[in-house]
């Protein structure tokens, strides 16, 4: 409802993402990271990790 939650559940598919590049496997050279996707955690650092994670990982030349 947008009040005071820490996350928003739901997203992209995982399965729908190449978790080693993060680009989509539908739509070539767009890229995924952080809430957009669907993966949550309910707090305790874990959405700030997958951001930063999914965001290294989206920004790193290959
Ligand atoms: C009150 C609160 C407390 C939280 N506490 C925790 C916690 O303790 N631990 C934890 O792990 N997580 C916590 N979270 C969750 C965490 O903050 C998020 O999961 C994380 O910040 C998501 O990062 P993101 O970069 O994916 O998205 P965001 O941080 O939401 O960044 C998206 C950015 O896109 C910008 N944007 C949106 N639309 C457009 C547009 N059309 N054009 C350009 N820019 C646009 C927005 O302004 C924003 O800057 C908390 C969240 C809230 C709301």
């Amino acid at each position: 409802t947008f009040k005071e939650e820490f996350v928003t559940c739901g997203g992209v598919a995982l399965s729908d993402i190449n978790n080693e590049t993060m680009e989509s496997k539908r739509v070539p050279g767009l890229y995924f990271a952080g809430e957009v996707m669907d993966i949550d955690g309910i707090t305790g650092g874990f959405n700030f990790q997958v951001a930063w994670t999914t965001g290294w990982i989206a920004g790193k030349l290959t």
